[in-house]
């Protein structure tokens, strides 16, 4: 009789596992936009804040909700206004062996003064996608091992993306800058395979171009399954150029893409607010990237 009722929990327990490892490898995009729209509430969320204090604490928590954990990367940089302590958060996702994917996106936004400005898809979009993403893979079979990198001063303290850089000194992608720097000096940066970068990616009128500047390699992968998946509506074979945190990785030697929606109207304006923006184009991304993980994963151990 006890025998029978431990079989009987057992049953239980294994049938709800398998449920949750089947719903958990699926990118969901309800979670993701529960996620942005937490953080658009927060406000504006510039580097060295009280709100991305605020916006740490709310990545923190959802990851440890979902048993991932995260280390802080904290340093204190020079800016055009002076010192701002900074922050790159990164959640570690055990894989088959130490070589490493890295998902980046950042999760600060840009600094203005004349008006309200919450980032919905400049700064929302990439931190919300990381973290929905981080449940994804923990209930993966990962071959490698992922870092999810939420990186902090990824915008210009100045009004423009060069206005106040120097030779040497760009006023902009602090944190990717950072990262690498540490991953030289800690002999970690070859173990890093790719680093798909996502900024951007939640404009209601999707539309994500081939970046000119990512690795030819990486790019394929990812627009190819997007083509397998029917949905090359929204990966389109158009080409585009920007400046982004995947500067920083390509310079270092690591094969680096940039999905990103640059075209999107509302861009730098008191308009990236939740209306133009939309749960389904995170969808889409999530889906893309997760389905070109065996093939990234693939090229990554050979
Ligand atoms: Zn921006």
């Amino acid at each position: 009789m006890r025998t029978f009722w431990v079989l009987c929990v057992l049953c239980a327990l294994c049938g709800s596992s398998l449920v949750f490892a089947q719903s958990g490898s699926k990118f969901d995009s309800n979670r993701a936009w529960e996620h942005l729209r937490q953080m658009v509430a927060i406000g504006p969320r510039p580097a060295g804040s009280p709100a991305i204090e605020q916006t740490r604490k709310y990545i923190k928590d959802q990851l440890a909700a979902v048993g991932v954990s995260v280390v802080e990367q904290a340093w204190d940089t020079d800016t055009p206004l002076g010192r701002v302590h900074m922050v790159n958060l990164v959640a570690s996702i055990p894989g088959a062996t130490k070589q490493r994917i890295l998902v980046t996106g950042h999760y600060d936004t840009k600094l203005f003064r004349e008006f309200r400005f919450v980032g919905a898809s400049d700064g929302a979009s990439s931190a919300a996608f990381l973290i929905e993403l981080a449940r994804v893979l923990k209930a993966r079979r990962n071959a490698l091992t992922f870092d999810l990198v939420f990186l902090d001063g990824e915008e210009a303290v100045c009004k423009n993306w060069d206005d106040c850089s120097r030779p040497g000194a760009p006023d902009n992608t602090y944190g990717s800058r950072h990262y690498v720097d540490v991953a030289k000096h800690d002999g970690s940066l070859g173990a890093i395979k790719a680093n798909i970068l996502v900024d951007m990616i939640a404009d209601r009128n999707l539309r994500l171009k081939r970046e000119t500047y990512s690795t030819k390699w990486l790019t394929d992968i990812i627009w190819d399954t997007a083509k397998q998946q029917k949905l090359d509506a929204y990966f389109v074979p158009q080409t585009t150029q920007v400046e982004d945190d995947h500067l920083a990785f390509l310079a270092a030697g690591v094969s680096s893409v940039d999905i990103i929606d640059l075209e999107y109207e509302p861009w730098h304006t008191a308009s990236d607010t939740l209306d133009n923006v939309s749960a389904r184009s995170l969808q889409i991304v999530g889906d893309v990237v997760v389905a070109a993980l065996p093939a990234i994963e693939a090229h990554g151990t050979r």
